[in-house]
């Protein structure tokens, strides 16, 4: 199901543009609009979770697989030393996108990113 308010299911189904770096038939994977590092991307599903607590197994199983693609490509073109991969739920943990969401940020010796 979309969301009518929600900015990430019009994100993810293209009816509003963004940097989309890759996509599947379940997610987009797009640059963060404000990023903690360069090179920080967002795997959205194209279908509205507003959490983790809702993601059905399979689609799960397909996001946490895209992730880890998503992680070496970040690696490879950042170059990166490590590297985050951030997933927040509920306002009191960081969730301001109420849309399921992965962050993939990219770590470099000395950098003051909090996650
Ligand atoms: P959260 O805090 O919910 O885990 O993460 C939301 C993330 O979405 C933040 O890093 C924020 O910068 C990013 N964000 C919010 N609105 C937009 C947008 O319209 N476009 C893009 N590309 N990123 C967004
Ligand atoms: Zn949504």
């Amino acid at each position: 199901m979309k969301k009518d308010d929600c900015i990430f299911c019009k994100i993810a189904n293209g009816e509003i543009p963004s940097a989309t770096v890759y996509e599947t038939p379940e997610c987009r994977v797009i640059l963060d609009l404000a990023p903690a590092n360069q090179g920080h991307a967002l795997i959205l599903t194209k279908e509205h979770y507003d959490n983790i607590y809702q993601l059905d197994e399979e689609t799960a199983g397909k996001v946490f697989s895209l992730a880890t693609h998503v992680a070496k490509a970040v690696q490879e073109e950042t170059g990166c030393e490590g590297l985050n991969i951030v997933q927040n739920n509920g306002e009191v943990a960081g969730q301001t996108v109420h849309h399921f969401h992965m962050h993939v940020i990219p770590r470099h010796a000395g950098d003051d990113v909090q996650v």
